[in-house]
């Protein structure tokens, strides 16, 4: 390759990322070789959250790089968000999370919030004073969130919500709960609302902190919301109803940043078991001069760079205002499914001292399994990609002339005739 050519790769980097993007990717990066590297066995270990990382990215700026720049953030969206979230899984899969759950919880605030709400909280979660979570899920609620049971009754001057939550990331810790609960039980459409809840509000208590086989450095939570009394300003946008868009919006554009977990926690776990394969020998030399170790190494390699650029293709969509309903689903398993993969090959490449707690490539297997499940299962991301595709081929007219024209009498239309006759 010519200089020419070599110059020309790095320009690609410049054109897909401003110097905002590459300023905020390199604070990241500072604070996970800091704090987050010889840290991480430690908190996973005693289940503790990292707290002098937080505040490092705090201070650094970082936890405003998804709110826009008039609510005191950085401004560089999702793409800024996926590009910091990476650094972080790299280095420690669980601080991803823990960093990520915070533009969970406060995009409904930046989708779907009044100026008020805006102008209250966003400043706060840019400064890394405010700390959000996200309360969807329930016991009985997961894949199919319309199904929620928690309720918010309409009192004097404001709401009473009843009712629990199951696996609230971060619940115990947060500031700023956005929790989702039923105003509308008979309406099909407009059945949910958001609540901006705050740790403070009377009737909210944890009701237990969750035993976790990953992410053991943030904390998981179920919690109870007994008459909990929010007031009338504390309604998400305002106005009831809105509540399931607000979260299924809010969802797309989380994503990316589940995905990024996925990138960095692949590209982590690829980086120490090249490293290991170099160094450890069997035969009498480097188990990387294998051939099955090297073509494990090099699949890995390529799903993890695939992965990568998918998910920067989605965050740069949503960042345009492009609907990513599809791309975000596709980011989110593509790159999630790649992250058990390659974290479940690297110990292999590890043998027995991928099996021990020992050393951080156990503990990324651990923290990889549930990015297929949260914020949708890998399931339920397939869904969502087939009723896209089933959606868009309902377009592809100029294709009929080349499939078959009969047309096929299927059993459930004879059915219908039958029916309405
Ligand atoms: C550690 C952790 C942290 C979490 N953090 C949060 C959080 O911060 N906020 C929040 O709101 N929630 C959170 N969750 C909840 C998480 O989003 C749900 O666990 C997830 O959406 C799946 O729901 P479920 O566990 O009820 O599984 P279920 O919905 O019961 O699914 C069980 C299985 O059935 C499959 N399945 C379900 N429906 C279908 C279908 N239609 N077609 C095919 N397969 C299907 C699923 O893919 C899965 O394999 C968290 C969960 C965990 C474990």
């Amino acid at each position: 390759m010519g200089t020419l050519e070599k110059s020309k790769m790095q320009d690609l980097q410049d054109i897909i990322f401003t110097d905002t993007h590459k300023e905020v990717r390199a604070k990241a990066h500072e604070v996970a070789r800091k704090y987050l590297l010889p840290q991480a066995a430690k908190h996973d270990h005693a289940h503790s959250y990292n707290e002098e990382a937080m505040s490092a990215a705090a201070e650094l700026g970082l936890l405003g790089t998804w709110i826009p720049p008039e609510y005191g953030g950085t401004g560089v969206g999702i793409l800024g968000l996926a590009l910091v979230v990476e650094e972080f899984s790299k280095a420690d899969p669980s601080f991803g999370v823990a960093f990520a759950v915070n533009a969970l919880g406060s995009i409904p605030v930046i989708m779907g919030g009044t100026e008020e709400q805006k102008q209250k909280y966003l400043p706060g979660v840019a400064r890394g004073e405010i700390s959000c979570a996200f309360a969807l899920s329930e016991k009985f609620a997961g894949s199919d969130a319309g199904g929620l049971s928690v309720k918010a009754d309409k009192v004097d001057g404001g709401w009473a919500i009843n009712g629990e939550k199951k696996w609230t990331t971060n619940g115990s810790r947060a500031d700023l709960i956005t929790c989702f609960a039923v105003t509308d039980p008979k309406s099909r459409s407009r059945r949910i609302s958001a609540f901006l809840v705050e740790k403070d509000d009377p009737g909210f208590a944890i009701k237990k902190l969750e035993d976790k086989m990953g992410i053991r450095m943030v904390p998981v939570a179920e919690t109870e919301y007994k008459d909990c009394y929010v007031s009338d300003d504390r309604l998400l946008g305002g106005r009831p109803g809105l509540g399931f868009k607000h979260s299924m919006m809010t969802l797309d554009w989380a994503r990316p940043g589940v995905a990024a977990q996925g990138v960095g926690t692949a590209a982590g776990a690829l980086e120490l078991a090249t490293t290991y394969a170099t160094r450890r020998k069997q035969f009498g030399q480097p188990i990387a001069g294998f051939q099955m170790i090297q073509s494990m190494l090099a699949d890995m390699a390529q799903q993890t760079e695939a992965a990568r650029w998918l998910v920067y293709m989605c965050a740069a969509q949503a960042d345009a205002g492009v609907s990513v309903n599809k791309t975000a689903a596709m980011a989110k398993c593509f790159a999630t499914d790649t992250a058990m993969k390659v974290a479940t090959d690297a110990v292999q490449v590890f043998g027995g001292y991928g099996f021990m707690e020992d050393y951080p490539i156990a503990k990324f297997m651990r923290d990889a399994k549930i990015l297929q499940i949260y914020e949708g299962t890998n399931q339920v991301q397939r869904l969502v990609i087939a009723r896209n595709l089933v959606k868009e081929a309902a377009t592809h007219d100029y294709l009929g002339e080349f499939i078959p024209q009969e047309h096929q009498e299927t059993f459930t239309e004879q059915e219908l005739v039958t029916a309405n006759t």
